[in-house]
């Protein structure tokens, strides 16, 4: 027997090599329906797989981040069979789960796809889902592994093996679609519901622009239909709120490709916004018992020298700007703590300094594109 103890404390005892399905079962047949997947020691694995010795558990679900992932990355495997069933000899790189969704890259080599395909990749993935075929786990040797890539002629499978050590490689089988990955996986492809395929876009192989350029195409699933329509629905939500959109239609800023991108040109009315805002912000601080300073947009090299800033992100970021007189170099101001520092040397006798500074346009544009226009706090 072995112990298991769930996130809540609870010990129970299992006979040995007990499924994660089997524990939800024992819990209640309506968790088993929705478990994907679940998280031992630590690790996310299959819930279908053997436990062999006293474990923490959590098992995963829809509403857990480890579960929506396997479900996603199980979703891309699926993409992949309903592709290599669509389109014979297509040869596939990698497909991970993202933030939200998946993605495949994929060599179709004679065949080229566009958006109007992708309804019926859909099509033949929910096809496939519908055989509810099992994700089976499959420990392989390095040779075996080689010789069946080498027998599907693809060499970005083959690439990634090369990498990998013997003993450590897994094959993952649903239905009639074989690759290789390390896992997890849900247990069957039943538990995929909705599919929507998003977008299509190049991709590197392994990032490398002097490598193939492979197609990837993205994705999002769900356990339930009606979680689909609403996200479709957020996503035209979200549209409608886009700042790109909004900063146009209520005359708050514009762009100009001559002044550069993502750097926003601030109209009256944006720039009255603004000021509302940084004073919200100065009276806020104020009343918390903070009072404000002012430091220059520039500093001297050595300073980002002393501070750390310039060897860990010098090379990067930070060009120097030169002034005539000799051997002087100065750095646009990434951060303002630096400055801070050398005042709150100045002022020692002031225990709690905190500091707010006047952002001026300039500088707001520099934190712009250091930052990206979206991060940025106002
Ligand atoms: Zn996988």
């Amino acid at each position: 027997m072995i112990e298991i103890t769930l996130p809540d404390g609870t010990k129970r005892e299992y006979a040995k090599g007990s499924t994660a399905l089997d524990i939800a079962k024992s819990i209640s047949e309506g968790l088993a329906r929705n478990v994907l997947a679940a998280e031992v020691n630590g690790e996310i694995i299959d819930a279908t797989r053997a436990i062999n010795e006293n474990s923490n558990i959590k098992l995963l679900t829809w509403n857990d981040d480890g579960g929506k992932s396997t479900m996603w990355h199980s979703s891309a495997h699926l993409m992949a069979e309903a592709i290599e069933a669509l389109y014979p000899g297509t040869k596939l790189a990698i497909g991970p789960s993202i933030e939200s969704g998946f993605y495949y890259d994929i060599d179709l080599g004679e065949h080229s796809i566009t958006d109007a395909d992708l309804p019926k990749i859909e099509k033949k993935m929910i096809e496939l889902a519908r055989q509810k075929n099992t994700y089976d786990r499959q420990e392989i040797s390095k040779a075996d592994a080689i010789e069946y890539f080498t027998e599907k002629d693809d060499e970005y499978k083959l690439e990634l093996i090369e990498g990998l050590d013997d003993g450590t490689i897994t094959f993952y089988t649903q239905g009639g679609f074989t690759d290789l990955c390390r896992g997890p996986h849900i247990p069957n492809t039943g538990f995929i519901k909705a599919i929507k395929l998003t977008s299509i876009a190049g991709a590197y192989w392994r990032g490398d622009e002097n490598r193939q350029q492979l197609t990837r195409i993205y994705g999002i699933s769900f356990p339930k239909a009606k979680e689909l329509t609403e996200y479709l629905a957020m996503i035209e939500e979200a549209k409608k709120r886009d700042h790109r959109k909004l900063g146009k239609e209520l005359g708050l800023f514009t762009f100009s490709q001559r002044v550069g991108q993502g750097l926003p040109l601030w109209l009256p009315k944006g720039a009255a916004l603004r000021e509302r805002l940084e004073n919200f912000l100065k009276k806020a601080q104020r009343n918390s018992g903070y009072e404000g300073v002012i430091t220059p947009h520039i500093g001297s090299k050595e300073l980002y020298v002393t501070s750390g800033h310039y060897a860990k992100y010098g090379e990067d970021s930070f060009r120097p700007i030169s002034t005539p007189h000799e051997g002087e170099e100065f750095l646009l101001k990434p951060m303002n703590c630096p400055h801070h520092c050398e005042i709150y040397k100045a002022t020692p006798n002031r225990i709690r300094i905190y500091l707010y500074v006047m952002q001026s346009l300039e500088q707001f544009i520099v934190m712009s594109k250091v930052e990206s226009y979206t991060d940025l706090r106002v």
